[in-house]
């Protein structure tokens, strides 16, 4: 389905076509219309299936049609300050040819970010796009009011709960008018997520986009592998090709820092971004990466969701991520809308059972490629096993260089 279809105004479509839009992905096809018509919504769609385009278009659509009178009339609740930001240059790029104005409220230590975000909040952007916390703290202070607001949209609504925004998310809404269309997007469909949206929505259409279509064009595989096996391994795999941008996604900061500081120390040039770096060396970080300055970037989960950076060649995970909807969230960083992608797993022993889980939620077995002979024997997969203790050959040893381990596993 073209865009022109939608019924877009003129200022909107050179907005879609300067940033090079020509057919809607399904989750746009089915939301734009229900959005455009004035009903609530809840869709389950992942980052990389275009719905932030999905919820942005026909929102600055309706925005167009109100008056510009200095009151917020559209509030975009996100879980994260990266994805605050990512929605609000994309915001930016939509509108750029008509009238709406948007503002990111996603904080910062520095005072003087507060008080610009205090004075577009009070001057009253057209759309703000924000976080719960920071945005709880302007409400607190008591000069923002939001009597002209008209559209709500929760965006990655799994991961607010998940991060434990739900009180917060429900504070907002108190201060908010009853007559409003909601808009809830979430990765996954958990009953809690169930549960807000019936506190929330009302009659809202549903939409569902399949789990796993934006993985199905990456290459997915792992390695099973003892923990003292990963570095080598890791320096490997960035060491043998050539690759512009790779995401080496870590279970803890500390990880995340120690496996930068040994590509460093391997003359690989990487970057590492986790929570506990400042606000502004984050940013820089991102900005620096998808420009292709650091090909390498070793992050914790703060940027494997809904972080749009295209042509990531490889994702990494150096431990196995925590559930199924980390994993496709993780992979789904490469693989961009035509582009391919590979995305490799490192299984070590105790995270077997739980790589397992994984597969079983995809339906099919990851491929487990042989660990080059030089770095010596591989743990056997075998996911079914609980193991207790780290113990080395607990399952059982393998060869390095014979067969992957793929066939002691029994479907569960
Ligand atoms: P999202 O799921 O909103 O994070 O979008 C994923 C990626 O797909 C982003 O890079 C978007 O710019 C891109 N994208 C979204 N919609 C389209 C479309 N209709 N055609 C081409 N690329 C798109």
């Amino acid at each position: 389905m073209n865009f022109s279809a939608f019924g877009f105004g003129p200022s909107i479509m050179e907005g879609i076509e300067a940033i090079g839009y020509e057919i809607a992905t399904p989750v746009q096809e089915s939301a734009i219309p229900v959005i455009l018509e004035g009903r609530d919504l809840i869709a389950s769609a992942q980052t990389g299936t275009g719905k932030t385009a999905a919820f942005l278009l026909p929102v600055i659509e309706k925005l167009m049609a109100m008056p510009h009178d200095n009151q917020v009339k559209a509030m975009v609740i996100v879980p994260t300050r990266e994805l605050a930001l990512q929605i609000d240059q994309q915001m930016e790029g939509f509108s750029y040819y008509t009238h709406v104005s948007s503002i990111a409220i996603y904080g910062g230590t520095d005072g003087t970010v507060f008080s610009r975000e205090k004075q577009a909040l009070t001057e009253g952007a057209d759309l703000i796009v924000c976080t719960p916390g920071r945005l709880m703290a302007h409400i607190n202070m008591g000069y923002i009011k939001f009597p002209e607001l008209k559209f709500l949209i929760l965006d990655e609504a799994d991961r607010m709960l998940d991060m434990g925004f739900h009180e917060d998310i429900l504070k907002i809404i108190s201060h908010l008018p009853k007559q409003r269309q909601n808009l809830m997007f979430s990765a996954t469909m958990p009953s809690k997520i169930r549960h807000l949206a019936k506190q929330i929505l009302h009659n809202p259409f549903e939409i569902n986009i399949a789990m796993s279509k934006p993985a199905e064009k990456i290459v997915q595989k792992a390695f099973v592998v003892y923990d003292a096996q990963k570095i080598p391994l890791i320096k490997m795999l960035l060491k043998e090709t050539e690759m512009k941008r790779v995401l080496v996604f870590c279970s803890t900061k500390e990880k995340t820092r120690q496996v930068y500081q040994e590509l460093k120390r391997a003359g690989i040039k990487a970057e590492e971004i986790h929570s506990t770096l400042e606000q502004t060396t984050r940013e820089t970080v991102i900005i620096r990466f998808k420009s292709g300055d650091i090909p390498v970037l070793v992050a914790t989960d703060i940027v494997s969701r809904g972080i749009d950076i295209e042509d990531i060649d490889m994702v990494i995970n150096y431990d196995v991520p925590h559930d199924g909807e980390d994993y496709i969230h993780r992979i789904g960083r490469t693989a961009r809308a035509s582009a391919e992608g590979t995305a490799v797993t490192f299984i070590n022993e105790r995270d077997q059972q739980r790589f397992g889980g994984i597969e079983t939620l995809l339906e099919r077995e990851i491929e487990k490629s042989p660990v080059p002979e030089q770095y010596g024997e591989t743990p056997l997969y075998n996911p079914t096993i609980r193991r207790k203790s780290e113990k080395r050959g607990f399952a059982g040893k393998r060869k390095g260089g014979k067969k992957p381990g793929n066939s002691p596993r029994k479907p569960k």
